[in-house]
């Protein structure tokens, strides 16, 4: 057999968490919390946070100031239209960043330049070049190319800017699937492009949205395409069905290295409570079912499941949930089994189990209104002794007529 040698390549994060994640409807957070929460990303050991858009509001400038102060490792980037103004706010906002950065953002498809912004590809080519110049002179030296719609954009008309930017010294280019219009194929092919035409010593960052639940499908479309940094938002919020959630992408990293031959820097172990300080702040319901986050994303109620589970545990929980911070559940519900309930009760120390009354304590879960009572140690023990008792104070079965 051919043994295949693969680099491992480094994927980088880039958290829009503070930025698309704040802007959409529902989840504004205070100047403290932004600060709280960056702290908490640069722990978890994202590679650059978004701090915010300088220029959008007082709050958004206040927090990307604080932001820059407080961290310590992490690079920072603000948000910038292709206007001075927009840069200008920028630099005075991170003007004490350790590791500054500046995501210029212009347009990459003909819907957008005609119907929102009223304008024409030369006025885009003109404005963004104008802006990358001044990001340059206000003092960035890493400054990120973006095309809003570059999906639906005009892959020509977005070469000729890149390379004019490359000639005035940008340092990454940003891809964003800003409507979330993307098959994983397309866009795997329009970065494998875009490769080509920057070379390697280029950053592409890469920013998905999940109108159709394919953000993180797309993200690792990708990473295969070429793309060396993914932005994403804790629990994957963000504007509209949100942004790619970096908790799953994180899994898919992590579980599937043989395939992908990536590594990144994030504590793995640190996510699922980075994600619940968010919810906590934003009062963010997570739905049970969603990946790695639910309460039941590594809960088993079934009894085949569980037997299963019980015997081997990588035959349903494939994912290890402490790896994630978070903690396996056996669930105890109407569609677990005697399995569950001889477990339980052994692994709490009631020895020589009863099988007429396991019976019995099965039977009462099975048919209880809160099934989920039984989950306590204490509730089940009880029920057992109960259903002892109850099996010893029983008037004794008729006696059967034994043939002579
Ligand atoms: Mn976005």
């Amino acid at each position: 057999m051919r043994r295949e040698m693969h680099l491992m390549r480094q994927v980088l994060f880039f958290d829009t968490t503070l930025r698309d994640g704040e802007q959409a409807p529902g989840y504004s957070l205070t100047v403290d919390q932004k600060v709280e929460l960056a702290l908490q990303l640069e722990r978890l050991g994202v590679n650059t946070i978004e701090a915010g858009f300088p220029i959008s509001s007082p709050v958004d400038f206040a927090a990307t100031r604080e932001i820059c102060k407080a961290l310590k490792t992490a690079k920072t980037c603000g948000f910038a239209r292709t206007l001075r103004a927009d840069i200008d706010a920028c630099a005075e906002a991170m003007a004490d960043a350790a590791n500054p950065m500046v995501q210029v953002a212009s347009v990459g498809s003909d819907i957008h330049m005609r119907h929102k912004r009223s304008v024409t590809p030369e006025q885009v080519e003109k404005e963004t070049l104008d802006a990358l110049d001044h990001a340059r002179t206000v003092g960035f030296t890493d400054i990120s190319l973006a095309f809003e719609d570059a999906t639906r954009g005009d892959m020509a008309f977005m070469t000729r800017l890149i390379e004019q930017g490359l000639e005035r010294g940008i340092t990454a280019i940003a891809i964003p699937d800003t409507v979330g219009c993307c098959l994983p194929e397309q866009f795997r092919d329009l970065i494998a492009e875009l490769r080509a035409v920057v070379g390697d010593d280029i950053r592409i960052s890469i920013h998905l949205h999940d109108d159709l639940g394919l953000a993180v499908a797309n993200a690792v479309a990708g990473i295969q395409g070429g793309a060396d940094e993914v932005q994403t938002t804790l629990c994957g919020i963000g504007e509209r069905a949100g942004n790619t959630a970096i908790e799953e992408l994180v899994a898919i990293l992590n579980s599937k290295q043989a395939e992908l031959h990536c590594v990144h820097d994030i504590v793995t172990h640190r996510l699922v409570d980075a994600c619940s300080t968010l919810a906590g702040m934003i009062g963010l319901e997570v739905p049970r079912h969603k990946a790695i986050l639910g309460t039941n994303a590594f809960s088993t109620e079934a009894g085949m499941h569980q037997q299963g589970i019980l015997r081997h545990r990588f035959t349903y929980e494939w994912l290890r949930a402490e790896d994630y911070g978070a903690t396996p559940r056996v669930a105890m519900g109407r569609h677990s089994g005697r399995t569950i309930v001889r477990h339980r009760l052994a692994s709490s120390g009631v020895a020589e189990l009863d099988e007429r009354a396991v019976d019995a304590v099965y039977e009462a879960i099975s048919h209880a209104v809160t099934p989920e009572q039984y989950e306590s140690t204490d509730v089940l023990v009880a029920a057992y002794r109960q259903a002892l008792d109850d099996l010893a104070t029983a008037p004794a079965p008729e006696p059967t007529e034994v043939p002579e």
